[in-house]
This record gives C-alpha cells, structure tokens and sequence, in this order.
C-alpha cells in the first residue's frame, strides 16, 4: 500500500511532536480536522499511528514494508536461477570464447572431475587474447579466477543475499553450488540478467 504525500506528512508530524491531537495536526498543515480525518483513520488502521482518547496521536515505530522488500528476502535463488555454462578445465581459452557466444552468457563455469575449481568472465578471455597465449593451446585453468576465490551461492539463499554478492564483489554472476559427495557442485547460475528479468515480470505483476 502505497502512502500519500499528506499521509507521509502527517507522519513526520506527529513523530515529532507526539502525543498531538488532530486538531493540532491540521493547524500545522492549515487544513481542516475533516480533511485530514480519513488519512487519520487509515494511518490509525494501518498501525502506523496510535490513538489514545484525550491525550493524541502517537508514532507506533511500525511502517508496514513493502510487499517487493519481503519478497526479495523471500524467494529462493533455486527458484529464478539460469542454466550453467560449464567447461572442463583443461578446454582451450579459444574454447571458452566460441562457447560464451554459443550460449550467449557472459561467464563460464570451470570444473575439474565435475568440481567446481574456477570462474572465466568475458574480460578474462578478452584480455588472454591481447597478452602472450596461444588461445588454442592454453587451457582455461590458466587464467580463471579459481578457489578457494570464487564467490558462490547456495540454492537455498535468497535472491536479495545473491544480489548482494553480486553488489558487493562487483561481478556478474553467481555460480549455484551444492554439496555432493563432498564435492562443490555447479547447479545453476545466479546473474545480473535473473535479477533485470524478475525486476521486469515483478513490475508487470
Ligand atoms: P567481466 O570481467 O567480463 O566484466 P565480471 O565482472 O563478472 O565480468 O568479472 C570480473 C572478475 O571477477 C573476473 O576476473 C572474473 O574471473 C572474476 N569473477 C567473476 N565471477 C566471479 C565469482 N563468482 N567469484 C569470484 N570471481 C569472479
């Protein structure tokens, strides 16, 4: 539920100057004690202001959040996560290139025996080509980002912590791990695009 700019004011005012009755409310915004009636009712409804007869409108502390905040908390990476684009480590650096066009990500999955041991972004593989390798002969392993550096997600984590990481580290994506046979497994990937795309579908909602 989204506040009015008079409802917002009222609030301010009376974080102020609580405990204040509604005719004090009103001179201070020079309007009637009728007009603001309604907005009273509904910010006494909503729990945000309290009322104590003869004494006068108190801030109860609690703003009810957004619906949008709860759910980025909420909902599970598992949930919104895309395919992984995965290479064995020993693939070539050319390899890597032909594959982030193929499949049309930004950031490759290295695994070794299925285990996941690096990350190549599309600068990584770009920036091979202007140093010294041979990009059909070099394998990845040479110039991924590797563990224990990489930041992982588990599936179970909420798309808000992801996003965080994603924020905090600076990166585009995510890989979605889980423990198998005392293995790092890649089950999905978690990116910039997941997020772009549930802003997207939460806003046509
Ligand atoms: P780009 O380099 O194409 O802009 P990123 O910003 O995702 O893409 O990557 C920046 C650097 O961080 C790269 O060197 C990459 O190897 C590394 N990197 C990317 N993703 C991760 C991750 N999940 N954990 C650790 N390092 C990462």
């Amino acid at each position: 539920m989204k506040l009015s700019e008079r409802q917002k004011a009222i609030i301010e005012i009376v974080k102020e100057n609580e405990p204040i009755i509604g005719d004090d409310i009103a001179k201070k915004l020079e309007l009637s004690r009728a007009t603001i009636r309604p907005d009273l009712t509904i910010l006494t409804m909503l729990n945000i202001l309290g009322a104590r007869p003869k004494v006068g409108y108190f801030f109860t502390g609690k703003i009810p959040t957004n619906r949008f905040i709860d759910e980025v908390k909420e909902q599970k990476v598992r949930d919104y996560m895309s395919v992984p684009v995965i290479l064995d480590e020993g693939s070539s650096i050319y390899e890597g290139i032909v594959t982030i066009f193929l499949e049309d990500t930004g950031t490759i999955f290295v695994t070794r025996d299925r285990e996941l041991v690096g990350v190549v972004s599309r600068k990584d593989l770009l920036r091979s080509t202007i140093g010294q390798f041979e990009i059909e002969q070099t394998p990845l392993s040479v110039i991924m980002t590797r563990m224990p550096n990489i930041i992982k997600v588990d599936p179970d984590e909420s798309i808000y912590e992801a996003s965080r990481l994603l924020e905090k580290h600076g990166i585009d994506a995510l890989p979605v791990v889980e423990e198998m046979d005392g293995q790092l497994r890649v089950i999905g990937r978690f990116t910039k695009t997941n997020i772009l795309r549930i802003f997207v579908e939460w806003g046509e909602e």
